[in-house]
Protein backbone atom coordinates (compact mmCIF):
# COMPACT_ATOMS: atom_id res chain seq x y z
CA UNK A 1 0.00 0.00 0.00
CA UNK A 2 1.12 3.67 -0.96
CA UNK A 3 0.22 6.20 1.73
CA UNK A 4 1.14 10.17 1.67
CA UNK A 5 0.88 11.31 5.04
CA UNK A 6 0.66 15.75 5.61
CA UNK A 7 2.99 15.99 8.72
CA UNK A 8 1.79 19.90 10.09
CA UNK A 9 4.02 20.16 13.48
CA UNK A 10 2.59 23.65 14.13
CA UNK A 11 3.97 25.39 16.95
CA UNK A 12 5.31 24.59 20.41
CA UNK A 13 5.35 21.17 21.68
CA UNK A 14 4.10 20.39 18.22
CA UNK A 15 7.46 19.66 16.38
CA UNK A 16 8.40 17.69 19.68
CA UNK A 17 4.83 15.19 19.50
CA UNK A 18 5.46 14.67 15.60
CA UNK A 19 8.63 13.56 16.06
CA UNK A 20 7.44 10.93 18.27
CA UNK A 21 4.62 10.04 15.62
CA UNK A 22 7.00 9.89 12.67
CA UNK A 23 9.09 7.16 14.61
CA UNK A 24 5.90 5.14 15.41
CA UNK A 25 4.77 5.18 12.02
CA UNK A 26 7.88 4.42 10.06
CA UNK A 27 8.17 1.58 12.93
CA UNK A 28 4.34 0.12 11.88
CA UNK A 29 5.11 0.73 8.01
CA UNK A 30 8.16 -1.60 7.80
CA UNK A 31 6.12 -4.60 9.85
CA UNK A 32 3.30 -3.95 7.40
CA UNK A 33 5.10 -3.57 4.13
CA UNK A 34 3.99 -0.18 3.94
CA UNK A 35 4.83 2.06 1.99
CA UNK A 36 4.52 6.01 3.17
CA UNK A 37 5.86 9.30 1.84
CA UNK A 38 5.79 12.39 4.26
CA UNK A 39 5.02 15.67 3.17
CA UNK A 40 5.87 18.18 6.00
CA UNK A 41 4.73 21.74 6.05
CA UNK A 42 4.51 24.68 8.05
CA UNK A 43 1.37 25.52 9.84
CA UNK A 44 -0.05 28.31 12.23
CA UNK A 45 2.42 30.98 14.14
CA UNK A 46 5.43 28.87 11.82
CA UNK A 47 3.27 29.95 9.02
CA UNK A 48 3.12 33.65 9.57
CA UNK A 49 6.93 33.55 11.01
CA UNK A 50 7.52 32.39 7.25
CA UNK A 51 4.85 33.66 4.98
CA UNK A 52 2.85 35.86 6.86
CA UNK A 53 -0.15 33.67 7.28
CA UNK A 54 -1.07 31.10 9.23
CA UNK A 55 -2.30 28.23 6.25
CA UNK A 56 -0.70 28.84 2.71
CA UNK A 57 -2.59 27.53 -0.73
CA UNK A 58 0.67 25.59 -1.20
CA UNK A 59 0.26 23.45 1.94
CA UNK A 60 -3.43 22.92 1.62
CA UNK A 61 -3.00 21.43 -1.75
CA UNK A 62 -0.45 19.37 -0.12
CA UNK A 63 -3.19 18.28 2.57
CA UNK A 64 -5.42 17.93 -0.44
CA UNK A 65 -3.23 15.20 -2.21
CA UNK A 66 -2.10 13.03 0.99
CA UNK A 67 -4.38 10.32 2.40
CA UNK A 68 -4.34 11.87 5.73
CA UNK A 69 -3.25 14.99 7.78
CA UNK A 70 -1.26 14.42 11.30
CA UNK A 71 -1.35 17.77 13.10
CA UNK A 72 0.69 18.87 15.91
CA UNK A 73 -0.41 21.82 17.96
CA UNK A 74 -0.84 25.74 17.09
CA UNK A 75 -0.65 29.29 18.83
CA UNK A 76 1.42 30.73 21.48
CA UNK A 77 2.24 34.23 22.76
CA UNK A 78 4.51 35.78 20.27
CA UNK A 79 1.15 35.33 17.97
CA UNK A 80 -1.21 36.63 20.45
CA UNK A 81 -2.12 40.19 19.29
CA UNK A 82 -2.49 39.46 15.86
CA UNK A 83 -6.11 40.25 14.47
CA UNK A 84 -8.39 37.27 14.35
CA UNK A 85 -7.88 36.24 10.62
CA UNK A 86 -4.77 36.29 10.80
CA UNK A 87 -3.71 34.54 13.98
CA UNK A 88 -2.54 31.13 14.61
CA UNK A 89 -5.53 29.16 15.00
CA UNK A 90 -7.58 30.68 12.11
CA UNK A 91 -5.60 28.68 10.07
CA UNK A 92 -6.49 25.67 12.04
CA UNK A 93 -10.39 26.35 11.31
CA UNK A 94 -9.53 27.31 7.96
CA UNK A 95 -7.82 23.57 7.23
CA UNK A 96 -10.64 21.83 8.81
CA UNK A 97 -13.37 23.92 6.72
CA UNK A 98 -11.04 23.20 3.37
CA UNK A 99 -11.01 20.26 3.83
CA UNK A 100 -14.68 19.74 4.84
CA UNK A 101 -14.17 17.54 8.55
CA UNK A 102 -17.88 17.89 9.41
CA UNK A 103 -17.39 15.37 12.22
CA UNK A 104 -15.15 15.16 15.13
CA UNK A 105 -14.41 11.67 16.81
CA UNK A 106 -13.33 11.73 20.41
CA UNK A 107 -12.64 8.55 22.11
CA UNK A 108 -13.37 8.31 25.65
CA UNK A 109 -11.61 5.15 27.13
CA UNK A 110 -9.87 4.41 30.08
CA UNK A 111 -6.30 3.00 30.68
CA UNK A 112 -6.45 0.42 33.33
CA UNK A 113 -3.34 1.40 35.08
CA UNK A 114 -4.54 5.04 34.83
CA UNK A 115 -7.59 4.73 36.40
CA UNK A 116 -7.00 6.13 39.92
CA UNK A 117 -5.47 9.23 38.35
CA UNK A 118 -9.09 10.17 37.43
CA UNK A 119 -11.69 12.44 39.23
CA UNK A 120 -14.05 9.71 39.42
CA UNK A 121 -13.81 6.35 41.45
CA UNK A 122 -12.41 4.07 39.42
CA UNK A 123 -15.75 1.34 40.10
CA UNK A 124 -17.72 4.28 38.06
CA UNK A 125 -15.01 3.73 35.76
CA UNK A 126 -13.96 0.23 35.08
CA UNK A 127 -15.19 -0.16 31.41
CA UNK A 128 -15.93 2.99 29.69
CA UNK A 129 -15.03 2.66 26.15
CA UNK A 130 -17.30 5.24 24.29
CA UNK A 131 -16.82 7.49 21.24
CA UNK A 132 -18.46 11.20 20.81
CA UNK A 133 -19.21 11.96 17.77
CA UNK A 134 -19.49 16.02 17.01
CA UNK A 135 -21.14 18.13 13.99
CA UNK A 136 -18.31 20.59 13.28
CA UNK A 137 -18.95 22.49 10.27
CA UNK A 138 -22.31 23.53 11.09
CA UNK A 139 -25.06 24.28 13.86
CA UNK A 140 -24.84 27.65 16.42
CA UNK A 141 -21.31 28.11 15.76
CA UNK A 142 -21.69 28.96 12.33
CA UNK A 143 -25.75 30.37 11.95
CA UNK A 144 -26.84 33.51 10.69
CA UNK A 145 -27.48 35.66 11.42
CA UNK A 146 -25.49 36.54 14.06
CA UNK A 147 -24.07 39.45 16.11
CA UNK A 148 -24.85 41.92 19.30
CA UNK A 149 -25.14 45.76 19.84
CA UNK A 150 -25.67 47.26 22.99
CA UNK A 151 -29.10 45.56 24.55
CA UNK A 152 -29.18 42.20 22.56
CA UNK A 153 -27.20 39.60 21.24
CA UNK A 154 -27.85 37.29 19.30
CA UNK A 155 -26.57 33.41 17.28
CA UNK A 156 -29.08 31.22 15.43
CA UNK A 157 -28.93 27.25 15.38
CA UNK A 158 -29.61 25.93 12.22
CA UNK A 159 -29.52 22.55 10.55
CA UNK A 160 -29.72 21.26 7.27
CA UNK A 161 -31.06 18.00 6.45
CA UNK A 162 -28.06 16.64 4.46
CA UNK A 163 -26.22 18.45 7.32
CA UNK A 164 -27.61 16.01 9.71
CA UNK A 165 -28.15 13.36 7.55
CA UNK A 166 -24.14 12.67 7.02
CA UNK A 167 -23.09 12.50 10.69
CA UNK A 168 -25.92 10.72 11.66
CA UNK A 169 -25.15 7.70 8.87
CA UNK A 170 -21.46 8.06 10.70
CA UNK A 171 -22.36 7.22 13.69
CA UNK A 172 -24.60 4.17 12.93
CA UNK A 173 -21.75 3.24 10.61
CA UNK A 174 -19.60 3.14 13.91
CA UNK A 175 -21.53 1.88 16.40
CA UNK A 176 -22.35 -0.79 13.88
CA UNK A 177 -18.56 -1.37 13.87
CA UNK A 178 -18.44 -1.21 17.75
CA UNK A 179 -20.83 -2.83 20.20
CA UNK A 180 -24.36 -1.49 18.65
CA UNK A 181 -25.63 1.39 20.65
CA UNK A 182 -26.25 4.90 19.88
CA UNK A 183 -27.03 7.86 21.81
CA UNK A 184 -28.21 10.65 19.87
CA UNK A 185 -28.00 14.11 22.73
CA UNK A 186 -29.87 17.13 21.56
CA UNK A 187 -32.59 19.37 23.44
CA UNK A 188 -35.52 18.52 21.69
CA UNK A 189 -37.45 19.18 24.87
CA UNK A 190 -36.92 22.78 24.09
CA UNK A 191 -35.09 23.32 21.05
CA UNK A 192 -36.81 23.12 17.02
CA UNK A 193 -33.60 22.61 15.59
CA UNK A 194 -33.24 19.85 18.06
CA UNK A 195 -36.98 18.34 16.98
CA UNK A 196 -36.07 18.10 13.35
CA UNK A 197 -32.38 16.46 14.33
CA UNK A 198 -34.20 14.01 16.36
CA UNK A 199 -36.86 13.45 13.39
CA UNK A 200 -33.81 12.68 11.20
CA UNK A 201 -32.67 10.18 13.37
CA UNK A 202 -35.68 8.16 13.97
CA UNK A 203 -35.72 8.19 9.92
CA UNK A 204 -32.37 7.01 9.44
CA UNK A 205 -32.37 4.05 12.08
CA UNK A 206 -34.75 2.57 9.87
CA UNK A 207 -31.97 1.58 7.64
CA UNK A 208 -30.35 0.17 11.08
CA UNK A 209 -32.38 -2.06 12.87
CA UNK A 210 -29.83 -4.22 13.95
CA UNK A 211 -28.52 -0.38 16.33
CA UNK A 212 -30.35 0.05 19.57
CA UNK A 213 -31.19 3.94 19.75
CA UNK A 214 -31.82 6.05 22.55
CA UNK A 215 -32.07 9.68 22.52
CA UNK A 216 -30.92 11.80 25.99
CA UNK A 217 -31.04 15.74 26.82
CA UNK A 218 -28.00 17.14 27.03
CA UNK A 219 -28.05 18.24 30.56
CA UNK A 220 -29.27 14.65 31.33
CA UNK A 221 -26.50 13.18 29.02
CA UNK A 222 -23.93 15.51 30.67
CA UNK A 223 -24.88 14.00 33.82
CA UNK A 224 -25.35 10.50 32.65
CA UNK A 225 -21.41 10.41 31.54
CA UNK A 226 -20.23 11.17 34.60
CA UNK A 227 -22.51 8.84 36.67
CA UNK A 228 -21.98 5.76 34.83
CA UNK A 229 -20.15 6.37 31.72
CA UNK A 230 -20.06 2.58 30.82
CA UNK A 231 -23.47 2.86 29.68
CA UNK A 232 -22.65 4.72 25.90
CA UNK A 233 -20.98 3.21 22.71
CA UNK A 234 -21.37 6.11 20.58
CA UNK A 235 -22.83 9.67 21.16
CA UNK A 236 -24.16 11.62 18.76
CA UNK A 237 -24.88 15.17 18.71
CA UNK A 238 -24.62 18.75 17.16
CA UNK A 239 -22.19 21.20 17.10
CA UNK A 240 -22.42 23.05 20.33
CA UNK A 241 -23.53 20.00 22.52
CA UNK A 242 -20.62 18.17 21.14
CA UNK A 243 -17.95 20.93 21.98
CA UNK A 244 -19.30 20.69 25.65
CA UNK A 245 -20.00 16.51 25.75
CA UNK A 246 -16.47 15.80 24.44
CA UNK A 247 -14.36 17.99 26.86
CA UNK A 248 -16.92 16.04 30.30
CA UNK A 249 -16.33 12.76 28.28
CA UNK A 250 -12.47 13.22 27.67
CA UNK A 251 -11.60 14.08 31.24
CA UNK A 252 -13.30 11.64 33.26
CA UNK A 253 -10.75 9.35 31.19
CA UNK A 254 -7.71 11.05 31.63
CA UNK A 255 -5.20 14.68 31.51
CA UNK A 256 -4.98 16.07 28.33
CA UNK A 257 -1.84 15.29 27.12
CA UNK A 258 -3.78 11.55 26.62
CA UNK A 259 -6.78 12.79 24.27
CA UNK A 260 -6.56 12.07 20.93
CA UNK A 261 -9.25 13.28 18.08
CA UNK A 262 -10.06 12.47 14.74
CA UNK A 263 -11.94 14.95 12.47
CA UNK A 264 -13.15 13.23 9.11
CA UNK A 265 -15.13 14.35 6.08
CA UNK A 266 -16.25 12.84 2.78
CA UNK A 267 -12.62 13.06 1.73
CA UNK A 268 -10.27 14.49 4.16
CA UNK A 269 -8.93 13.55 7.68
CA UNK A 270 -7.38 15.14 9.89
CA UNK A 271 -5.57 13.55 12.95
CA UNK A 272 -4.43 15.29 16.18
CA UNK A 273 -4.01 15.80 19.80
CA UNK A 274 -7.01 17.32 21.57
CA UNK A 275 -4.27 19.71 23.83
CA UNK A 276 -2.67 22.80 22.25
CA UNK A 277 0.66 23.81 21.92
CA UNK A 278 1.85 23.94 25.30
CA UNK A 279 3.95 26.94 25.36
CA UNK A 280 5.08 27.11 29.53
CA UNK A 281 6.76 23.14 28.02
CA UNK A 282 8.06 24.13 24.57
CA UNK A 283 11.51 23.07 23.76
CA UNK A 284 11.88 21.12 27.22
CA UNK A 285 11.38 17.37 26.48
CA UNK A 286 8.81 16.95 29.41
CA UNK A 287 5.60 17.01 26.52
CA UNK A 288 3.30 14.11 27.21
CA UNK A 289 3.48 12.19 23.18
CA UNK A 290 0.32 9.69 24.37
CA UNK A 291 -2.36 12.03 22.69
CA UNK A 292 -0.37 12.65 19.63
CA UNK A 293 0.56 8.83 19.48
CA UNK A 294 -3.23 7.61 20.04
CA UNK A 295 -4.21 10.21 17.11
CA UNK A 296 -2.03 7.70 14.91
CA UNK A 297 -3.37 4.80 15.99
CA UNK A 298 -6.94 6.73 15.23
CA UNK A 299 -5.56 7.17 11.44
CA UNK A 300 -4.20 3.73 11.07
CA UNK A 301 -8.07 2.92 11.83
CA UNK A 302 -10.31 5.26 10.08
CA UNK A 303 -8.00 6.13 7.51
CA UNK A 304 -6.51 2.58 6.07
CA UNK A 305 -8.60 0.14 7.86
CA UNK A 306 -5.77 -1.72 10.05
CA UNK A 307 -7.51 -1.92 13.08
CA UNK A 308 -4.79 -4.23 14.52
CA UNK A 309 -2.03 -1.61 13.62
CA UNK A 310 -4.46 0.24 15.77
CA UNK A 311 -4.63 -1.87 18.69
CA UNK A 312 -1.16 -2.33 19.05
CA UNK A 313 -0.67 1.09 19.20
CA UNK A 314 -3.29 1.33 21.80
CA UNK A 315 -2.02 -1.75 23.90
CA UNK A 316 1.81 -0.71 23.63
CA UNK A 317 0.57 2.54 25.11
CA UNK A 318 -1.45 0.42 28.20
CA UNK A 319 1.45 -1.48 28.99
CA UNK A 320 4.05 1.85 29.26
CA UNK A 321 2.01 2.98 31.38
CA UNK A 322 0.91 0.01 33.64
CA UNK A 323 5.19 -0.60 33.54
CA UNK A 324 4.73 2.98 35.43
CA UNK A 325 6.48 5.44 33.32
CA UNK A 326 4.94 8.65 33.50
CA UNK A 327 5.52 12.04 31.78
CA UNK A 328 5.61 15.18 34.37
CA UNK A 329 1.61 16.03 33.59
CA UNK A 330 0.36 12.19 34.45
CA UNK A 331 3.37 12.17 37.18
CA UNK A 332 2.40 10.72 40.65
CA UNK A 333 4.17 8.94 43.72
CA UNK A 334 6.09 6.11 42.76
CA UNK A 335 5.79 6.54 39.33
CA UNK A 336 8.59 6.87 37.12
CA UNK A 337 9.11 9.88 35.59
CA UNK A 338 10.68 10.36 32.14
CA UNK A 339 10.90 13.02 29.18
CA UNK A 340 8.78 13.15 25.83
CA UNK A 341 11.78 11.75 24.23
CA UNK A 342 12.46 8.63 26.43
CA UNK A 343 8.15 8.10 27.03
CA UNK A 344 8.00 7.91 22.76
CA UNK A 345 11.27 5.46 23.10
CA UNK A 346 9.47 3.22 25.53
CA UNK A 347 6.20 3.14 23.65
CA UNK A 348 7.85 2.42 20.59
CA UNK A 349 9.58 -0.36 22.18
CA UNK A 350 6.44 -1.93 23.29
CA UNK A 351 4.77 -1.28 19.92
CA UNK A 352 7.91 -3.41 18.43
CA UNK A 353 7.74 -6.50 21.16
CA UNK A 354 3.70 -6.50 20.89
CA UNK A 355 4.58 -6.48 17.34
CA UNK A 356 6.81 -9.73 17.79
CA UNK A 357 4.57 -11.28 20.25
CA UNK A 358 1.99 -11.41 17.31
CA UNK A 359 4.43 -12.45 14.62
CA UNK A 360 3.50 -8.92 12.74
CA UNK A 361 5.65 -9.06 9.57
CA UNK A 362 6.74 -12.58 10.16
CA UNK A 363 6.24 -15.03 7.07
CA UNK A 364 6.86 -18.74 8.21
CA UNK A 365 5.77 -21.37 5.46
P1 LIG B 1 -2.72 23.81 26.11
O1 LIG B 1 -3.49 22.59 25.81
O2 LIG B 1 -1.64 24.16 25.16
O3 LIG B 1 -2.07 23.69 27.58
C1 LIG B 1 -2.84 23.61 28.77
C2 LIG B 1 -2.00 22.98 29.89
O4 LIG B 1 -1.86 21.59 29.62
C3 LIG B 1 -0.57 23.54 29.95
O5 LIG B 1 -0.16 23.61 31.29
C4 LIG B 1 0.26 22.54 29.19
O6 LIG B 1 1.60 22.46 29.64
C5 LIG B 1 -0.50 21.24 29.48
N1 LIG B 1 -0.37 20.31 28.35
C6 LIG B 1 -1.05 20.36 27.17
N2 LIG B 1 -0.65 19.36 26.38
C7 LIG B 1 0.27 18.67 27.04
C8 LIG B 1 1.06 17.54 26.74
N3 LIG B 1 0.97 16.88 25.58
N4 LIG B 1 1.93 17.10 27.67
C9 LIG B 1 2.03 17.70 28.87
N5 LIG B 1 1.32 18.78 29.22
C10 LIG B 1 0.46 19.26 28.31
O7 LIG B 1 -3.79 25.00 26.22
P2 LIG B 1 -3.53 26.57 26.42
O8 LIG B 1 -2.37 26.80 27.33
O9 LIG B 1 -4.84 27.12 26.74
O10 LIG B 1 -3.14 27.10 24.97
C11 LIG B 1 -1.80 27.27 24.50
C12 LIG B 1 -1.86 27.64 23.02
O11 LIG B 1 -2.38 26.54 22.27
C13 LIG B 1 -2.79 28.83 22.73
O12 LIG B 1 -2.18 29.62 21.74
C14 LIG B 1 -4.05 28.16 22.20
O13 LIG B 1 -4.79 28.99 21.35
C15 LIG B 1 -3.47 26.99 21.47
N6 LIG B 1 -4.40 25.86 21.28
C16 LIG B 1 -4.27 25.17 20.12
C17 LIG B 1 -5.05 24.03 19.89
C18 LIG B 1 -4.82 23.26 18.63
O14 LIG B 1 -3.83 23.48 17.95
N7 LIG B 1 -5.69 22.32 18.29
C19 LIG B 1 -5.96 23.60 20.87
C20 LIG B 1 -6.04 24.30 22.08
C21 LIG B 1 -5.24 25.43 22.27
Amino acid sequence: MNIKIALLPGDGIGPEIMESAVGLIKSIADRYNLSISFSEQLVGGASIDEYGEPLTEQVLEECYDANAVLLGAVGGEKWENLEHQKKPEAGLLKLRKSLGLFANIRPAKIYPAFIDASSLKADVLSGTDFVVLRELTGGIYFGEPRGYDETHGWNTMSYTKDEVDRIVHMAFEMAKQRNGKLTSVDKANVLEVSQFWRSRVNEIKEKFPEITLQHMYVDNASMQIVRDPTQFDVIVTGNMFGDIVSDIAGMITGSLGMLPSASLGDQYALYEPVHGSAPDIAGKDMANPIAMLSSVAMMFNHSFQMTQAAEIIEKAIERSLEQGFRTQDIFSEGKELVSCTKMSEIILNNVEEIMNEEAIGVFTL
